[in-house]
């Protein structure tokens, strides 16, 4: 059985206290490898290099930091098909997806921010005959980075690949039930040179690993991807330390459908952000809200098409829908579902537990899932499921629609099917999310702010706020000589 092991100080390590987590295929149901359970020594171990390695990274030209970088990107692109396996394998996820969008874009993310610190410019501010002001971007120290298991090096990345950018050192934890690819990353940083303690990657719990690296006084920036609950956690223990913050957390999104959509255009596009990753996308649309006349039409066509999505092994190149993350998490969502019953909700289709014969019998699979008839206040309809299950509630008027959207304690994303362009805006501009798709979804630039609004998070993701985010402005001012 493999070990994976912690990546300290440029080396791959086993954790001191030499205990090990079982790590599950979710399509097999089986342990297919250790995973360390490290705790806040190994913490503190990682700090220390990370401590060390700072002065010499932060003071680095950013030439040479953007150059390790894009070595690290290639690496990832030359290692495409075993990431993209240890990815499906680890989480579950179909291995198309892994190929065409997980590990692609771990690799964009590193090139990204490697050449977008090449174009972060220092402000001048001038005060006539007076003084000039100009600021430093200073990078700020140790950088703490905790990710989630849904979207694993994707999201591992694009918090990584700024903070190294900007001359931050890190040490990082991936989430304990997706370590695969973050153990993969760490053999690939080695081979490309990155210079020992830059990046730190610990393994282990959230509540030992991930509440260490938020505690350690050494640390002065969190940098979180999770869900809600961990985010107000974080924030609890980090607010009073004074912290930097940056908080993605739990989305509950409205798929906001008028009767003038493009309806082809609309429905396969909707299939994808109601299913994709298993409904395991913090930004996919789980409340469909129709407008009254199109109702009917898109209900009897949304659920044709949900029943052609079968559950198969995520191995196979064929699966488009892949399996649940852990088993924890299938109760979870089947629990949902039990709620959205007992909540008076009908199940249009799906709604059961699935098993894929063959290899993957013992492995944890979820129908996808169409529920009507609840009430939007309802539970299964304000809290987030974060599987494969969406519900269908008609609308008549754009206000009812807002009123819906508008309704839950979370704002991460909206998506918005119309052809009437005013109304696109208008609409967009009275959601509460802070990304909206009009006519798309997951269509996404990286320069672009990333990031929710209400209690799907604090601070936003993406282009240069995520480098100015692990970096501290300094001003200087310096009055002219002549100036009076
Ligand atoms: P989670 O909050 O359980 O765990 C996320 C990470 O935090 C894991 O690495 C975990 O080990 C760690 N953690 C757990 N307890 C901790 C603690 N006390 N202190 C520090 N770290 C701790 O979330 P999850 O179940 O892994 O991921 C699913 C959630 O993530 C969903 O709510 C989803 O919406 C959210 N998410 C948000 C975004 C976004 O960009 N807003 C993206 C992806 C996922």
């Amino acid at each position: 059985m493999q070990h994976l092991k912690n990546y300290i100080n440029g080396e791959l390590i086993a954790p001191l206290g030499t205990q090990y987590i079982d790590n599950y295929n979710p399509a097999t149901g089986k342990v297919y490898s250790l995973i360390p359970d490290s705790d806040e020594k190994d913490v503190q171990l990682a700090y220390e290099a990370a401590a060390a390695a700072f002065p010499a990274w932060s003071l680095s030209p950013k030439e040479e930091r953007s150059k390790l970088l894009m070595r690290i990107a290639d690496l990832i692109d030359k290692n495409h098909e075993k990431l993209s396996r240890a990815e499906s394998a680890d989480n579950g996820k179909p291995i198309q997806l892994a190929r065409t969008v997980d590990i692609p874009r771990a690799a964009a993310n590193f090139r990204f921010y490697a050449t977008g610190i090449l174009h972060l410019s220092e402000e001048a501010n001038i005060m006539e005959n007076t003084a000039v002001n100009y600021t430093l971007n200073e990078p700020s120290g140790i950088a703490g980075c905790i990710s989630p298991w849904n979207l694993p090096l994707y999201l591992f990345t694009w918090k990584i690949a700024p903070a190294l950018a900007a001359g931050c050192t890190v040490v990082a934890k991936p989430s304990e039930i997706t370590p695969m690819t973050a153990y993969l990353l760490s053999e690939l940083c080695i081979e490309a040179g990155l210079p020992k303690g830059v990046l730190n990657i610990v393994h282990g719990y959230g509540h030992k690993v991930g509440a260490a690296i938020t505690a350690h006084p050494g640390i002065p920036v969190i940098s979180f991807t999770g869900g809600t609950k961990t985010g107000a956690e974080i924030a609890r223990v980090a607010a009073p330390m004074f912290k930097k913050l940056s908080l993605e957390l739990g989305g509950k999104n409205p798929n906001i459908i008028f009767a003038d959509c493009d309806f082809e255009q609309m429905l396969k596009t909707t299939l994808h952000s109601s299913f994709s990753n298993q409904g395991e996308i913090c930004l996919c649309g789980s409340r469909i809200f129709i407008e009254r006349p199109l109702y009917e039409q898109f209900k009897k066509a949304f659920v044709e098409k949900t029943k052609e999505l079968k559950a198969g092994n995520p191995a196979d190149d064929k699966t488009r829908h892949g399996a649940i993350a852990s088993k924890q998490h299938k109760e979870k969502i089947l629990s949902y579902i039990a709620l959205a019953k007992e909540e008076g909700g009908t199940i249009l289709c799906g709604g059961q537990e699935v098993k894929v014969p063959g290899e993957c019998a013992e492995g944890w699979f979820i129908e996808p899932t169409v529920i009507e008839g609840l009430s939007y206040t309802c539970r299964t309809n304000q809290e987030e499921i974060f599987g494969p299950v969406v519900t269908l509630t008609p609308f008549d008027t754009e206000e009812e629609a807002l009123m819906y959207a508008n309704s839950t304690q979370y704002g991460l994303a909206g998506i918005i099917w119309t052809q009437n362009l005013t109304r696109a805006h208008r609409v967009a501009q009275r959601l509460q999310s802070g990304i909206i798709w009009i006519n798309c979804w997951l269509l996404r630039d990286l320069r672009t702010p990333f990031g929710g609004m209400k209690k799907s998070g604090v601070g936003r993701e993406g282009g240069f706020e995520a480098l100015r985010f692990f970096m501290e402005p300094k001003n200087v001012c310096i009055k002219l000589a002549n100036s009076q």
